[in-house]
């Protein structure tokens, strides 16, 4: 991720990776309180172009709020640095990991000290580009009265390591979870869509992180004429679909082969999945461009 150039945005200022250390007292090492982003940036015809730059840290500011996480800066402010980080690094199509992390404290209190971070590095399609063989994890989504499901908060992530871990232990490429009911919910790290009889399903929000790029393939669909349903859906609704994919910043569009022993029949490159996979690859990298998608 970083060699002995690579430069960061910590607290205000452009430091160097290698010079820069952390508290290990820090309450977001020890607790997993902290909140943390994953953006994209593309080389496009106008430059490099940070996609959904401002909805990505609304969402960091929104996921900070939630957990009671003090945010002082503003999103015009992290998305102006963002854009001199590229710079400063010389990178164009990359993955940006903003975080805000807690100084020392080692009670359950209020945060003593917050930092804002940001890091920048090449990065290839995060799942791959080959269609996932998915297992359905004995682990489920946190139940939304634990915790706050919608906030990309650090220590939440153990869930998505263990349901991870156990689907590459049991031989499969990912994972895929249901919420505390037994309904659909997502991947550890990606938004559900599937496709039945040329309708396109994904599980409705309240269990699951909601996706930016969730919300813009929505958009896309919409664009195309799909019929679209929102909803509460079972693995036997899954395993009677014709095609599925998984979505996010860092996997993109990526179709999904099987669930368990079930092959989705439909060939990958005739399903709606692929027509939104190729919109959406369009979209992030000429986003200027009036779309023709037909
Ligand atoms: N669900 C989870 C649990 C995630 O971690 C992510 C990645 N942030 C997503 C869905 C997809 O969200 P986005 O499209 O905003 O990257």
């Amino acid at each position: 991720y970083s060699n002995n150039e690579t430069v960061l945005f910590l607290d205000g200022k452009f430091v160097k990776a290698n010079e820069s250390t952390t508290d290990l007292y820090s309450q977001t090492l020890h607790y997993g309180y902290g909140a943390f982003e994953g953006i994209r940036s593309y080389e496009t015809k106008n430059g490099t172009k940070v996609f959904k730059a401002e909805e990505h840290y609304e969402r960091l500011k929104k996921s900070c709020e939630l957990v009671k996480i003090p945010f002082d800066c503003t999103v015009q402010e992290l998305v102006q640095a963002t854009y001199e980080l590229l710079e400063k690094n010389n990178l164009k199509n990359a993955y940006i990991r903003p975080l805000v992390y807690c100084g020392q404290n080692m009670s359950l209190s209020k945060p003593t000290r917050v930092s804002v971070m940001i890091a920048a590095w090449d990065w290839g399609a995060y799942l791959g580009e080959k269609l996932l063989r998915l297992t359905v994890s004995s682990y489920c989504r946190p139940h939304p009265k634990s915790i706050h499901i919608e906030a990309k908060v650090c220590g939440h992530y153990v869930n998505s390591i263990l349901a991870t871990n156990e689907a590459k232990d049991n031989g499969f490429d990912e994972a895929l979870l249901l919420d505390s009911d037994g309904f659909l919910a997502e991947g550890p790290g990606a938004n559900l869509f599937f496709e039945k009889d040329g309708k396109l399903f994904t599980p409705q929000l309240g269990n699951i992180l909601p996706g930016i790029t969730r919300a813009t393939v929505l958009e896309l669909a919409e664009q195309l004429g799909l019929e679209l349903h929102q909803g509460k859906f079972t693995r036997e609704d899954l395993f009677q679909a014709d095609s599925a994919f998984y979505c996010g910043t860092a996997a993109e569009v990526v179709g999904i082969l099987s669930v368990d022993t079930y092959q989705f029949p439909k060939n990958w490159n005739d399903s709606l999945g692929k027509k939104l996979q190729d919109a959406y690859s369009l979209l992030v990298r000429e986003p200027l461009k009036q779309l023709n998608l037909n």
